[in-house]
């Protein structure tokens, strides 16, 4: 079994049969398309992830389980013929091509009509017709049709298409007066003038445009326009508006936050200056006036080590050196805004005592290589013949530690052994000699036990990372709470921490679309262990310029970040009448603003990777802001982050592959 069959496998198990689909005939058309013939070059290795991907003209091709779950509506047989509205790559064709005996498919842009009639030809589908043209008018000469399927969503359903089907015909189509309020419905032509409709869900599609659908890309407005103007009103009266941050007065924030023991900061972009300059001005607050003694930030634990004992003063600062954060997205942390930050803890912690002195952490997993080296490191310090073994033991990852994600494409193919066991002994016998090793030094022993921790849940993080991708995003996430944990078990159970991570980490994954894939984040696991001791702040911005990669390892760019969809809760802000204020979500000023921003909209997240062009499929998720965040901090024109200057070498970047 080659790579991508096993991927279509896992694909087929993990969100098809997972998710209670039966139908064979329909998993077997599936297993016998090649999904990655559909899909450009960069990005085939996302062929199997759970999710659409952009395609030329600014389109998408379906999500896998999708392009199933219609199939399986069209109750296809052999011998029927089927129409496709909405062509796109190509793909949905060639799965119905499988089980019908004739499909004719119509796409109206026609870079992408003759890309897939190419590509079906290239791949030997016989029975496929592709045809360029506005598809809500149906393909005349060749109806009527046994079954019909609309790939694209319209505000209602095509007259010509009820006309087109055959007695007894299905038609499955998305339909919505909005991009987010769309209902994927089965008609059945039941006699010449009677329909049978059903709905079968909530579902998103790009636009159908077309005679009998929209007029053009910029006619979709968000259902309800005038509500929503009432809302940006709404907000305006439930928030506290701020010049700067400089000037900006927290005291309401901080009264606001009580007695919470851990507060989350999150961030819609890894390049903003405001997002970094507002956690430190939170952060110093929470410190200085409620005694909050930890940061722990979304770095690999070796590289924060060096802020730590920066910090405690006993180290030169690791921002100006070329060693730590020197792999790419070195601007994430080697900026001006962190720069600040972190002598301002130096000065702090030069007039406290030991005990009360601030500690900073990092939760990441990237670091599978420094971090091996640490421990072996260590180990040969207080026990060289261990050292030894241990050596040997990770001897089994070394050959990968920099290009980790190639380990986890091998171990695919099951040709390379698994490093599992080595690594995890490696951790087991640490945490066995606890006392004796702790006993000359408990911070470096600590510090080796975490980079031991690290080494094992890498391991595991880059192996399934190719079987599925949100298991790979939990155990990531699982990692960094377990860290949390790890640290707050060492310092006090009791200590209070401070948290800076990406909003997609911190807001709360129950209320967003990575629930439906699976996927959780540390800010669900905090709340779920935590509950109202832990306060999730989110971060969000319209446009202005960020620091970010256009892929992965690529140099550091400064973008323009394109002003907010119009289906986003960005939008909804940007209109408010004030550009910077902070938003109570737990403790709303009004209630019925909170109420209001529970219905689900769009919501960006810009990693170290912003790609503008793609920015609706690549940028944009649904998300549900009251239950996600505690409170929200809006920034209506923002600047990208100044990069340190300094040593850069390029490696393996660090948020790879999701630059999240
Ligand atoms: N079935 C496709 C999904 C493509 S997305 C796949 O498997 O890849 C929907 C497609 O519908 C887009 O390519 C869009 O350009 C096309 N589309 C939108 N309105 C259309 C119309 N009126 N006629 C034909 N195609 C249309």
């Amino acid at each position: 079994m080659n790579r991508f069959e096993n991927l279509r496998k896992q694909m087929i198990d993990h969100q098809m049969v997972a998710r209670g689909l039966r139908d064979q005939s329909v998993i077997n058309a599936i297993s016998a398309v090649q999904r990655e013939e559909f899909i450009s070059k960069d990005l085939v290795e996302f062929a199997y992830t759970d999710s659409p991907l952009p395609i030329a003209a600014n389109q998408t091709i379906s999500q896998p389980y999708i392009v199933a779950l219609m199939t399986a509506a069209l109750e296809l047989k052999p011998d029927e013929r089927v129409l496709e509205v909405g062509t796109g790559s190509g793909y949905a064709a060639a799965v119905l091509s499988k089980i019908a005996k004739e499909v004719y498919t119509i796409e109206r842009h026609k870079i992408l009509a003759n890309t897939a009639r190419r590509r079906l030809e290239e791949l030997g589908y016989k029975n496929i017709q592709v045809l360029i043209g506005d598809g809500t008018l149906g393909w005349p000469e060749y109806a009527p049709f046994d079954a019909i399927v609309v790939t694209a969503g319209g505000p209602n359903v095509p007259e010509a298409l009820k006309q087109q089907m055959a007695i007894g015909g299905r038609l499955v189509i998305p339909v919505g007066s909005a991009l987010h309020a769309q209902k994927l419905i089965r008609i059945r032509r039941v006699g010449k003038n009677e329909y049978k409709e059903e709905d079968l869900g909530s579902v998103r599609f790009v636009p159908l445009i077309g005679a009998a659908g929209w007029e053009d890309e910029r006619a979709i407005k968000p259902a309800g326009k005038k509500t929503e103007e009432n809302l940006q009103e709404l907000v305006y009266k439930s928030s506290e508006h701020f010049a700067s941050i400089n000037h900006i007065n927290l005291n309401n924030l901080l009264k606001r936050i009580g007695d919470c023991r851990l507060v989350l900061l999150g961030e819609a972009s890894h390049g903003t200056a405001e997002f970094y300059e507002m956690r430190a001005r939170i952060t110093q607050e929470l410190i200085e006036k409620k005694d909050f003694s930890i940061v722990a930030v979304e770095a690999d634990w070796p590289d924060a080590t060096y802020i730590n004992h920066y910090i405690h003063g006993t180290a030169p600062d690791p921002l100006l050196e070329s060693k730590p954060f020197s792999r790419f997205p070195t601007w994430m942390w080697a900026n001006h805004s962190v720069h600040e930050f972190i002598r301002w803890l130096k000065k702090h912690n030069s007039v406290r005592p030991q005990s009360t002195k601030v500690n900073f952490y990092g939760l990441d997993l990237y670091s599978l290589y420094s971090s091996m080296e640490m421990v072996l490191s260590y180990l040969e310090k207080v026990d060289p013949e261990t050292a030894e073994v241990a050596r040997l033991r990770y001897g089994c990852l070394m050959p990968w530690a920099n290009n980790p994600e190639i380990y986890g494409q091998l171990t695919v193919t099951k040709q390379y052994r698994e490093c599992e066991k080595d690594v995890l002994v490696t951790l087991r016998d640490l945490l066995k000699k606890r006392l004796e090793y702790s006993f000359a030094d408990g911070e470096k022993f600590f510090n080796a036990t975490q980079n031991a921790r690290l080494v094992a849940n890498a391991e595991r993080y880059y192996r399934t990372m190719y079987y599925a991708e949100n298991n790979s995003w939990n155990q990531r996430d699982q990692h960094m709470f377990e860290t949390l944990q790890a640290v707050l078990e060492h310092k006090d159970q009791e200590a209070k921490v401070i948290i800076w991570e990406h909003n997609s980490h911190i807001g709360d994954a129950r209320a967003t679309q990575m629930s439906a894939r699976g996927e959780l984040n540390i800010g669900q696991l905090v709340r779920q262990k935590y509950g109202d001791n832990a306060y999730l702040i989110g971060f969000g911005t319209d446009h202005g310029t960020v620091a970010a990669a256009s892929e992965w390892g690529g140099p550091m760019e400064v973008k323009q970040i394109r002003p907010s969809n119009i289906d986003s809760y960005e939008h909804i802000f940007h209109e408010v009448r004030t550009d910077n204020f902070l938003l109570p979500l737990r403790k709303p000023l009004l209630e019925i603003t909170r109420n209001k921003l529970s219905a689900e909209r769009l919501e960006r997240a810009i990693g170290v990777i912003y790609q503008p062009e793609t920015e609706l499929q690549s940028h944009y998720f649904y998300a549900s802001l009251s239950h996600q965040f505690d409170e929200y901090i809006w920034f209506d024109e923002t600047r990208a982050v100044e990069p340190l200057a300094r040593g850069v070498t390029k490696d393996v970047p660090d948020t790879y592959p999701f630059g999240l």
